[in-house]
C-alpha cells in the first residue's frame, strides 16, 4: 500500500512527506469519499493546517476531488481518472448515503453538461444522488 502512495505522488511530482504518505493511504484503503474531520480521526494527533494544505495540494495536482454530496461537509476523493495540476476530469455523480452517511464516486454516472443562461458561465456542476448504500438496505 506504502508503495502506491509512494507511486502516485512521484507521477504527480510531489515530494513525499510523511504526512501526504498517510493521508494519501487513507484515501487508497477507503473506497469512500473522506472529510478532513474523518481524516483527523483517522490519523490522530495531526497538525489540521499541515492537513489542510495537503489536501489542497492533493486539489491542485489532481490527486483528489472534491465530492459534493449535498451535504455541508466538504469530502474528497480520490481521483480515477488521469487528472494532472489544475485540471480535473472528474465530472462524475456523487451517492451520499443518508443513513450511514458514506459518499462515493459514481464513476458510469456522468454529470450532465449544463448550458447556462445568457451571460452566465458555469465554472463548476455537480450531480448528487442521495439515498442509501448497499450496506444499508
Ligand atoms: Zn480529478
Ligand atoms: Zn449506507
Ligand atoms: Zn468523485
Amino acid at each position: 500500500m506504502a508503495s502506491n502512495a509512494q507511486h502516485l505522488l512521484k507521477s504527480h511530482q510531489l515530494r513525499l512527506t510523511d504526512m501526504r504518505m498517510k493521508v494519501l493511504d487513507l484515501f487508497l484503503a477507503r473506497a469512500e469519499a473522506l472529510s478532513q474531520n474523518d481524516l483527523e480521526q483517522q490519523l490522530g494527533k495531526v497538525d489540521r493546517i499541515t492537513l489542510y494544505r495537503t489536501l489542497r495540494t492533493f486539489e491542485e495536482q489532481g490527486l483528489i476531488h472534491k465530492a459534493m454530496d449535498g451535504t455541508d461537509k466538504q469530502k474528497y476523493a480520490l481521483c480515477q481518472h488521469d487528472c494532472g495540476q489544475g485540471a480535473h476530469h472528474d465530472h462524475h455523480a456523487h451517492f451520499h448515503c443518508d443513513t450511514c452517511g458514506k459518499t462515493i464516486c459514481v464513476e458510469d454516472i456522468a454529470a450532465p453538461l449544463i448550458a447556462p443562461p445568457p451571460g452566465f458561465s458555469v465554472s463548476e456542476t455537480h450531480l448528487v444522488i442521495r439515498g442509501q448504500c448497499d450496506q444499508c438496505h
